[in-house]
């Protein structure tokens, strides 16, 4: 079976674990730090918050925002139900806003028109979460326009997109969101096994994300209230979480690193040549937005025919490929529809839902694979 996504673990990753198991610190130790200052000073962002998933840094960068009860948090049908969720952890209320038919990601037409209606009817929301998906980042600039425009928040869910850049910055770097996530699970561009990170450039955000993935717990003599007992002394000042990431997972993390520009350049070379490739099938291929070049964690290929999705995938799975599907919409799951969503409410989203089949596309798979997975699609899909 060659996988849709599969991790690289080298032997300096393997030496640098080995190196904690037998350290002085299974956690709270030195490599969480060294792994953060890592991935900032390589990507740009002044602050970064590791933690033990993006799930977690989903959620503590809502508890940073101040997102709670009474409260909208918007994201795009299209994305893993994790980038929903963290509003409704929060007590908020999560909406949708359909994507654009090209890049997958959150339309800012259509955005606008739904802030432009939320304005009169007194329903704006405190956070947007744009989703980068496949690891093209969403058009920041226009929805960095809207933020100002009716004062929403922006957490850019970036679970995909580590080592992509928009315009002339990293994702994460360029300061159009307010906190930027970023996922290590074995499937994204680098991993941690299960591990996420917050990325900012605002200060005190990161301070507030800082004692939410730990409890609500400081030892910071400046956020206390009343003075310090001692030497000794901590405060919870807020309710938080455990949610930090282990010293294992953060050497993996700097090992990782180290490899992320080698691993985007080489998903980038597999998509282009899928580009060439299978261009001239009955397939929509992944649209490219002018201002973005992608970390390329996923290719999505679309079928003309929706009526031909079906048997497509099963003959792919059936050829030894582990094609899968990215995403069933978000409002579809029996959770959301319980909040009284229904199919039809975002058609852009449904219809790509509908003719998407992500195929293989790993940094290490070979050109040989390669070959095996355009030839299997040729023999699937009509020219
Ligand atoms: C993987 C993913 C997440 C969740 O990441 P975890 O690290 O597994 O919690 C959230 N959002 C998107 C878009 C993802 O792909």
């Amino acid at each position: 079976m060659i996988p849709y996504g599969r991790q690289d673990i080298t032997q300096d990753d393997i030496d640098g674990v080995l190196e904690v198991l037998t350290s002085d610190f299974l956690t709270q130790g030195p490599r969480v730090p060294a792994f953060e200052e890592a991935l900032a000073s390589h990507i740009g962002a002044p602050h970064a918050v590791a933690v033990n998933s993006a799930t977690s840094a989903l959620h503590i960068a809502c508890l940073a925002l101040g997102l709670g009860a009474g409260d909208r948090l918007w994201t795009s049908p299209i994305t893993f139900v994790a980038s929903a969720n963290a509003g409704l952890y929060c007590g908020a209320e999560v909406d949708f806003v359909d994507i654009d038919a090209e890049t997958f990601n959150m339309c800012p037409k259509a955005l606008a028109a739904k802030l432009e209606l939320a304005e009169r009817e007194g329903t704006l929301p405190k956070i947007v979460v744009p989703v980068d998906m496949c690891g093209q980042s969403c058009d920041m600039a226009a929805i960095r326009a809207l933020a100002y425009q009716y004062g929403f928040k922006i957490i850019e869910d970036a679970s995909h997109a580590i080592g992509g850049r928009y315009r002339d910055a990293f994702v994460g770097a360029h300061g159009l969101a307010d906190i930027t996530v970023f996922s290590f699970h074995p499937v994204k561009i680098i991993t941690t096994a299960e591990g996420g990170m917050a990325v900012t450039n605002d200060a005190d955000l990161a301070r507030k994300m800082g004692y939410f993935r730990s409890h609500g717990v400081t030892r910071d003599a400046d956020l206390m209230e009343g003075d310090s007992d001692g030497p000794w002394y901590y405060q919870q000042i807020d309710l938080g979480y455990n949610y930090r990431m282990t010293e294992m997972q953060a050497a993996l993390g700097v090992t990782q690193m180290q490899r992320l520009d080698a691993y985007v350049t080489a998903r980038a070379a597999r998509a282009d040549r899928y580009d060439a490739e299978l261009a001239g099938l009955a397939l929509d291929l992944p649209g490219r937005l002018e201002d973005a070049s992608s970390s390329w964690h996923l290719y999505v290929i679309r079928l003309q025919d929706a009526a031909s999705r079906r048997p497509v995938f099963e003959g792919l799975r059936a050829a030894g490929l582990g094609v899968n599907v990215h995403y069933i919409p978000v409002h579809f799951q029996p959770h959301y529809r319980r909040m009284g969503f229904n199919p039809g409410d975002f058609p852009v989203a449904e219809d790509y839902y509908s003719r998407a089949i992500s195929i293989p596309l790993y940094a290490t798979m070979s050109d040989e694979q390669q070959s095996e997975v355009i030839s299997a699609i040729k023999a699937e899909v009509a020219a």
